[in-house]
């Protein structure tokens, strides 16, 4: 169907390292709701929020991180990072009770952005196993 033609046609477009919307968000050419940023990654809500939290983690740099299944060795600083800066996050946001660190890595996983970031959702009771 279209929706999984348009989901491999991003994955190939991901593979020759084209920019994305982030990099817009990165270069603050299109606003965002920053909420954390530092030297190396930056976090902004999501303009479409599947809870009452839900913040994006990205690196600044994305240094062929198009998705987790694309990291290497050399990237194990950067995630942890990006982990870490979860944890602060949450804190922010008063959501350290409950709240959910989701990656969507590939066509299959609905993953549609093709610049490694991290899902931060949370504020509300949550349950297990999530669709
Ligand atoms: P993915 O589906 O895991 O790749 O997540 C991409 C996320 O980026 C989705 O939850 C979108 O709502 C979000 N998103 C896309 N464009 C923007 C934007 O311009 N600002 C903030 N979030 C965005």
């Amino acid at each position: 169907n279209n929706e999984e033609a348009a989901a491999k046609a991003a994955a190939v477009i991901a593979d020759s390292g084209t920019p994305t919307i982030f990099d817009k968000i990165i270069a603050k050419e299109i606003s965002s709701t920053i909420v954390y940023e530092d030297e190396k990654v930056i976090a902004f809500r999501d303009i479409n929020p599947q809870a009452p939290v839900h913040v994006l983690i990205i690196p600044k740099l994305r240094d062929g991180l198009t998705m987790l299944g694309k990291a290497e060795a050399r990237h194990g600083e950067i995630l942890g990072h990006l982990l870490y800066t979860a944890k602060i996050v949450a804190e922010k946001e008063g959501i350290l009770d409950g709240f959910r660190v989701v990656i969507n890595n590939g066509p299959d996983a609905c993953q549609s952005v093709y610049h490694l970031h991290l899902h931060v959702l949370g504020g509300s009771q949550m349950k297990w196993p999530p669709g």
